[in-house]
């Protein structure tokens, strides 16, 4: 029952390159064009590489801690339950989750940083553009082209935000952010599924980890609300199962708000088509009562957790690694393998950027090993 307004495959703007639509059996394509775009991100190496990196943690200080990969898998499930409520594309929604964070650097926002100051005089680094980059370039696996050329929504929905100059720079999925207008709904959804999950999962693992504590959560309303509902219902309950039924509950009230508060934002416009929903306002949010409490909760895990002295030292160690990869790399292009050599002719220091950005934590600590530790051969 997908409304009218919600993304189509059969009406796409369609692929770089155009390729013979899908089988048909009984008339009806074996895939759509969304289905093809997921299905393609989920056999990319890029993904694979999502289970070893990590956004706050580094990936061997825990196997009990999220990883992009699993913040993926999150992210989709959330958004694909929303777009269920709102009628929009499920297919669409999915592949947009599963891809979004493709382009991320190994270490988290810590290795980001690092990446992007050492590009400073190079056109910067910006993880969601590399997004970007993975799906139209990076990755090779088609006989006709490179990258895994997916259609412009799904295209559109990597691309959260852009400054003015790149957007001029990366052609039709640029536009919007020059025009100032909007993504799909399915697009804007992903945004608030991604923010949902990541600030939920935080407070878990953050919890697990022992970098902060229930008693310092009470001063977050949303966290305290849900508590004190669990513990009401089951007073005798242990932490564990209560830390899970408080965290699932502030899950719920976001969506619910989220689906209500968007459904009332689209109703109000009327919306006809896709170009009604690109040419309006941003429809899909939290109403103004759970953006403030939301706005609380990422405040708290800025301030506690993110920049929590241990999260600090190892986010230290990592910017390490990253810019001393990145000289001895920039340095001497003869060290990379020779896919990147190949690029560094075009963009050495993009080259050099892509190699690192597209390695994992454990690939980035052995690499850097290598090239530093006299012991070691390779
Ligand atoms: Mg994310």
């Amino acid at each position: 029952m997908l409304k009218p307004y919600a993304a189509n495959p059969e009406a796409s703007i369609g692929r770089h390159y155009d390729e013979p639509p899908s089988e048909l059996i009984n008339g009806v394509p074996v895939r759509n064009a969304f289905q093809r775009d997921r299905d393609r991100i989920i056999h990319s190496t890029a993904f694979r590489r999502l289970e070893y990196k990590t956004q706050v943690f580094v990936n061997h200080e825990g196997d009990l801690f999220r990883t992009r990969l699993t913040h993926s898998l999150e992210v989709a499930q959330l958004a694909r339950g929303i777009a269920r409520t709102l009628n929009l594309h499920e297919d669409l929604i999915e592949g947009i989750a599963l891809a979004h964070d493709l382009g991320h650097t190994p270490f988290g926002h810590a290795g980001q940083d690092a990446l992007n100051d050492c590009m400073r005089d190079f056109g910067g680094f910006e993880h969601n553009l590399q997004s970007l980059r993975v799906v139209e370039k990076l990755e090779q696996r088609y006989a006709e082209f490179d990258g895994l050329n997916l259609t412009f929504e799904l295209r559109e929905g990597i691309l959260k935000h852009c400054s003015i100059k790149n957007a001029k720079q990366i052609g039709d999925v640029g536009l919007r952010f020059i025009n100032k207008t909007n993504p799909s709904l399915e697009a804007q959804v992903t945004n608030f599924a991604d923010e949902i999950a990541y600030n939920n999962h935080d407070v878990d693992d953050g919890l697990r980890s022992g970098l902060i504590t229930i008693e310092q959560l009470q001063s977050v309303e949303l966290f305290a609300t849900q508590l004190d509902i669990v513990k009401t219902k089951y007073p005798k309950l242990e932490q564990k199962r209560m830390i899970h039924e408080t965290i699932r509950r502030m899950i719920n009230v976001l969506v619910v708000d989220l689906c209500t508060q968007s459904a009332k934002n689209i109703a109000q416009l009327n919306p006809q088509n896709i170009q009604d929903i690109r040419q309006a306002s941003y429809l899909v949010g939290f109403s103004d009562e759970m953006t403030t409490k939301n706005h609380a909760l990422k405040q708290f895990l800025r301030k506690n957790l993110y920049q929590h002295y241990k999260v600090n030292r190892m986010s230290a160690k990592a910017e390490r690694i990253i810019r001393e990869l990145f000289a001895v790399f920039l340095g001497d292009i003869g060290l990379m393998p020779h896919e990147f050599q190949q690029y560094a002719k075009e963009d050495r220091a993009r080259a050099v950027a892509d190699y690192i950005a597209g390695m994992t934590d454990r690939f980035a600590i052995r690499e850097h090993r290598r090239l530093f530790a006299v012991e070691e051969y390779f």
